[in-house]
C-alpha cells in the first residue's frame, strides 16, 4: 500500500487504478500501525469508494477507521449532483442517523455518588436494551409514527416528551426536512414501531460519566461543562427501521446501478445517481430512519430524566439539557468550497468550525460541540469543530475509538474474566441484558480514543475540550 505524509497525521493515496480522485486519512503512527496489521484492508475500502462517480476529491477516512460494509467506518465521501455524483446506501450505514446524544446536569460526581446503584437499577428499568427490545408503556399508531418520521424530536416534544429548548441543540434541529415516511417499506414500519424509546444490542449503550478534566477553559464554559459535573450519554440509532430501509434500498441500488451505468468494484457499495428517481427515493427514506432516530434518542433522554427523578433529584436538581445531539451515519447536502455537495458519513461525525451558522448560536463562538464515545471503562471525549475541519475534511471529524479486536475475539479474551465485578471494582457499574454483550464490547475490545483524539488534534480538525469518565453503563 503506497500513501505519502502531507501535512502531521495527515496521509494521501495517491490516484491509481480505477481512483477518480486521491484519498486522505488521519493516522498517528500507532493507528498506520494497526492499519498495516489489518493488511491495509479498510484503506483498500477508501480506495474503493474514490471509484464512484461524481466523487468531489479527496475521498476521506478519520483516524478511527475500521473495516465495513463496502465504505469503510470513519469514511467521508462528498458527491457532487450536477456531476453524476451518487449516493450509497453502504456510505451511510445501515444504522442510519445512528449518533450520541449528551446531556449535561447541574449534579457533581459527589451528589451522584450516594444513589449510583439506584440510578444505575432504575436507567435499566426505564431504558429498555437488547436485540429487538421493545417497549410496552409507549406505542404509537402507524399514523403518529408516519408524523414522527416527517418531523423527528420535535413531535415527541410538543406531546411532553423533552423539553422546548431540547431540539436547538439537535444537529439539523431534529428533523431533516425532505423526509418522505411513504418511501419506507411495510417491514420497516413493522420492526421499527415497538422499538422506538429502546437502545438495540452491543455497541449501544446509555452512559452517565463525570468530567474529569477540562483542556479548553472557554470552550467549556460556552458548552456548560466544569470538572466534576455529571453528564449522560446516549448512544443509538433507528433500530429495525432504518436497517430495513438500507437493506431495501441496497437490493434496489444494485439492480439499478447497472443501467445508470455505474460500475461497481464491490458490490456493497451499490449506488444510484443523486438526481436518479431511485437515489431520491432513498434520499428521502434515509431522512424518514433519520427523523426516526433523533426521536428515539429524545424518548430516551425524556426517560432518563424520569429515571433521575425516580432516584429522588429533581427536574431543578439534576437540570439535564441537551448539550448536543450528534449523528455519525447519514448523508447530507452541504455547501463546501463553494458548491452544494451530498456529504455521507459513515461512523464518522460533522464538525463544523467557529461562526458557521448551523452551530447553536451558544456555541458559534467557539465551533460545534464534537462528542466522541470511546468504551465503557477508560473516557469519552468532547471536542469542537475547527475552521480546519472545514477546509479539509468537509467539517467532519471522528466518531469513536474504533473496534480493534473482533467480538468473537473480545469472547474469547473476556471468558477468563469477570467484567462486570473488574469494572465495579473500579466504581464503574454495568447493567446489560446478556453477559455476551459485555464481554463483546469490553474496555480493550476498543483502541484507546485517546489516541485517535491525538490524530483528530494533531491533523487540526478537532480541539480537545474534556473528558467524561464512566459511572454507569447500560449496555445493550
Ligand atoms: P459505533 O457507532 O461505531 O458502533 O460506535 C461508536 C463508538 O462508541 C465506538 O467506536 C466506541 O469507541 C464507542 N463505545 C462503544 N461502547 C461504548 C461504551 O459502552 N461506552 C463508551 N463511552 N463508548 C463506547
Ligand atoms: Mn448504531
Ligand atoms: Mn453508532
Amino acid at each position: 500500500m503506497f500513501f505519502e505524509k502531507i501535512a502531521p497525521y495527515t496521509y494521501r493515496i495517491p490516484r491509481q487504478g480505477k481512483m477518480r480522485v486521491d484519498a486522505v486519512f488521519f493516522a498517528s503512527k500507532e493507528i498506520l500501525k494497526d492499519l498495516e496489521a489489518e493488511n491495509y484492508a479498510s484503506l483498500q475500502q477508501l480506495m474503493n469508494v474514490a471509484t464512484l462517480p461524481g466523487i468531489v476529491e479527496p475521498a476521506l477516512a478519520m483516524p478511527d477507521i475500521h473495516w465495513g460494509y463496502g465504505f469503510p467506518i470513519g469514511g467521508v465521501a462528498a458527491f457532487d449532483p450536477e456531476e453524476g455524483g451518487v449516493v450509497s446506501p453502504g456510505g451511510v450505514g445501515f444504522d442510519i442517523n445512528c449518533g450520541v446524544r449528551l446531556l449535561a446536569s447541574h449534579l457533581t460526581l459527589e451528589d451522584l455518588l450516594p444513589r449510583q446503584k439506584e440510578l444505575a437499577d432504575a436507567l435499566y428499568r426505564l431504558v429498555p436494551s437488547g436485540v429487538g427490545s421493545e417497549r410496552r408503556d409507549v406505542r404509537f399508531s402507524k399514523r403518529e409514527l408516519k408524523e414522527i418520521l416527517k418531523e423527528g424530536a420535535g413531535w415527541l416534544v410538543k406531546r411532553g416528551y423533552g423539553y422546548p429548548e431540547d431540539v436547538r441543540f439537535i444537529e439539523s434541529q431534529g428533523r431533516l426536512p425532505w423526509a418522505n415516511p411513504d418511501k419506507v417499506s411495510e417491514r420497516a414500519f413493522e420492526r421499527g414501531a415497538p422499538q422506538i424509546g429502546t437502545l438495540g444490542s452491543g455497541n449501544h449503550f446509555l452512559e452517565v460519566q463525570y468530567v474529569d478534566e477540562v483542556y479548553d477553559e472557554e470552550a467549556a464554559l460556552a458548552f456548560g461543562l466544569f470538572k466534576g459535573q455529571v453528564t449522560v450519554l446516549i448512544h443509538t440509532g433507528s433500530r429495525g427501521l432504518g436497517h430495513q430501509v438500507c437493506q431495501d434500498y441496497v437490493e434496489r441500488f444494485l439492480k439499478v446501478a447497472p443501467r445508470y451505468g455505474i460500475e461497481l468494484v464491490d458490490k456493497q457499495l451499490a449506488a444510484a445517481p443523486i438526481k436518479s428517481p431511485e437515489g431520491q427515493d432513498y434520499l428521502q427514506a434515509m431522512a424518514a430512519a433519520a427523523n426516526f432516530a433523533f426521536a428515539n434518542r429524545q424518548l430516551i433522554a425524556h426517560f432518563v430524566r424520569e429515571a433521575f427523578e425516580k432516584v429522588g433529584f429533581t427536574p431543578r436538581d439534576h437540570g439535564l439539557r441537551v448539550l448536543y445531539d450528534l449523528a455519525h451515519n447519514n448523508a447530507k447536502f452541504e455547501e463546501h468550497r463553494g458548491r452544494r455537495v451530498l456529504v455521507h458519513r459513515k461512523g464518522a461525525t460533522r464538525a463544523f468550525g467557529p461562526g458557521h451558522p448551523e452551530v447553536p448560536e451558544e456555541y458559534r463562538r467557539v465551533g460545534q460541540p464534537v462528542l466522541v464515545p470511546g468504551d465503557m471503562g477508560r473516557y469519552s471525549y468532547v471536542l469542537a469543530g475547527t475552521e480546519k475541519a472545514m477546509e479539509v475534511s468537509f467539517g467532519s471529524s471522528c466518531h469513536g475509538a474504533g473496534r480493534k479486536m473482533s467480538r468473537h475475539q473480545a469472547k474469547k479474551v473476556a471468558r477468563e474474566r469477570n467484567l462486570v465485578k473488574e469494572l465495579a471494582e473500579r466504581g464503574i457499574l454495568v447493567r446489560a441484558a446478556t453477559r455476551a454483550t459485555v464481554d463483546e464490547e469490553m474496555p480493550e475490545a476498543y483502541k484507546d480514543v485517546s489516541l485517535v483524539v491525538e490524530a483528530v488534534e494533531g491533523a487540526g480538525i478537532g480541539k480537545k475540550v474534556a473528558r467524561l469518565r464512566p459511572l454507569i453503563v447500560v449496555k445493550g
